[in-house]
């Protein structure tokens, strides 16, 4: 399998240049120059990891199979305790995938507890021997997930920056009380877009580069744009699916929809790479919160970006360039000319608008819709009611969405956090006062529900924390140089 960019076809490269470059030199993703078929039957009855390894093998076609099963093997091993790919029943017709039981208990684990592996063994695949420094904006759980998958990795060193008041007290600490001795750990003031300009701007600045290139060291993201990051999330979408005919749910071959929380589109966009690749996704269902510039989109074909950002309970979708869309648009028959245009207008005007032979081609297989915090709360409390499903705020908006969107086909909703993780707002959702502190506030809602909360939330409590800086975004160059 070859890969080439979303803005132009020229210059193809292997899965492991895909890896280590992350953004193709034109400023475009990288995407498969096709998709491969899975044969659903052989794959019925695979662990987690033998089943990551079979898809994995099919797009990491530079990558050896013993490598990359003993790879998935550690990824989704005990690190996930057992629940890899976890599907719950959560009423008829209604299911939890809940991707939240690795390590730092948000979906982010699937993909950043394999992409360090991927990564160390592109580099070897390519015979490169630069150190990579990593530099992440985070909204508060891929800087976690990144911290955790990257820890301690040979030939690779990491910075996290997120926004000084942009995440939850639970989010901060996961981050500040980070254990590595790779790892640095920074607030930015302002808010995630903010952190994620400067961040961009040092990717861009062509002196950094220089003088890092001079020391042995090269600059790369761990953001959801890397395609070594969509591809383990295609996986758990299959492995749903196989549950649900195991369980008789679903005869084999019989459409299943999927509702997806969505902030940079990586995660639903997976869900539509499996859908290329063979598995019968019916209807991929699009869940925004109050930042709803893809239901918007869907519904008008304009993406538009200039608009108000707003603080929700689901801060992991508060986001307002969706950066995988541009790939969706790539392999819908946008050519790359087009693509690059649309991506010129957005980062000029804020805006693009797309034809509507596309948008229709788009609208056959998405749905999109949003719910605010007050709609996401409430859908916290009905379900715990009606079903004893406790869901955090990033999952409830998507139960909203999903619920509005049925086909009469099984319906799954990807859990995609911890509801541990923001346990004053699923407490006030349930109609229970809130404690100051997020700790009582977890055992609170321990009490509340008989819900457990996760030994490595819980274990927060009483971990230093070991980064405390402050800086301005202009100022991430500095860390970047090991300036400061
Ligand atoms: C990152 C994240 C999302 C959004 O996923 P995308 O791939 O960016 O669309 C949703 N929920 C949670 C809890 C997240 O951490």
């Amino acid at each position: 399998m070859q890969y080439c960019s979303t803005r132009s076809e020229k210059g193809l490269v292997s899965s492991s240049e895909a890896i280590v470059r992350g953004l193709a030199p034109d400023g475009g993703l990288y995407v498969p120059a096709g998709f491969p078929k899975a044969e659903l039957e052989s794959l019925q009855g695979l662990s987690y990891p033998a089943l990551a390894a079979r898809l994995l093998k099919l797009f990491l076609t530079d990558y050896e199979s013993a490598f990359l099963e003993a790879a998935a093997g550690e990824a989704y091993g005990p690190g996930f305790g057992g629940k890899a790919g976890r599907l719950v029943r959560v009423e008829d017709g209604l299911y939890a995938l809940e991707l939240w039981h690795g390590p730092t208990c948000a979906f982010k684990d699937y993909a950043l507890q394999l992409m360090p592996k991927l990564l160390v063994e592109a580099k070897k695949n390519l015979g490169d021997t630069e150190t990579t420094l990593i530099l992440v904006a985070t909204s508060g759980d891929t800087g976690k997930a990144a911290l955790e998958g990257y820890r301690d990795v040979p030939g690779v060193e990491i910075r996290v920056f997120y926004p000084n008041d942009g995440t939850s007290e639970i989010q901060r600490l996961q981050m500040s009380t980070q254990e590595g001795g790779n790892v640095g750990v920074w607030a930015v003031e302002g808010n995630f877009d903010s952190a994620q300009t400067g961040v961009k701007r040092v990717f861009a600045d062509a002196a950094v580069a220089e003088a890092l290139a001079g020391r042995g060291v090269r600059l790369s993201s761990a953001n959801s744009i890397n395609f070594g990051r969509l591809v383990p999330q295609l996986v758990y979408y299959f492995h749903a699916y196989l549950s649900l005919v195991r369980e008789g749910a679903v005869p084999m071959g019989e459409a299943v929809d999927f509702c997806v929380p969505t902030g940079n589109f990586g995660d639903i966009l997976a869900g539509w790479y499996a859908k290329q690749m063979g598995l019968p996704v019916g209807r991929l269902v699009c869940a925004s919160n109050r930042n709803k510039v893809l239901a918007d989109f869907f519904d008008t074909g304009v993406y538009e970006a200039r608009r108000e950002f707003y603080k929700t309970t689901s801060p992991s979708m508060d986001i307002l360039v969706s950066s995988n869309l541009e790939r969706l648009l790539y392999h819908l028959g946008g050519s790359p000319e087009a693509v690059a245009g649309w991506m010129q207008a957005l980062a000029a005007e804020g805006r693009y608008k797309i034809g509507t032979e596309l948008l229709a081609r788009i609208r056959r297989d998405f749905a999109g819709g949003f719910a605010a915090d007050e709609e996401a709360a409430a859908e916290i409390k009905e379900l715990f009611a009606r079903c004893r499903y406790l869901a955090d705020p990033h999952t409830a908006t998507a139960f909203r969405v999903a619920q509005r969107n049925r086909t009469g086909a099984p319906m799954v909703v990807l859990s995609t956090a911890s509801p541990f993780k923001f346990p004053g707002s699923v407490l006030e959702a349930l109609g229970q006062a809130v404690p100051e502190n997020e700790f009582d506030a977890m055992i609170r809602l321990e009490e509340a529900t008989g819900a457990k909360a996760p030994a490595a939330l819980a274990a927060l409590q009483t971990k230093p924390e070991r980064f405390a800086g402050v800086i301005r975004p202009a100022e991430i160059a500095a860390v970047a140089l090991g300036e400061r």
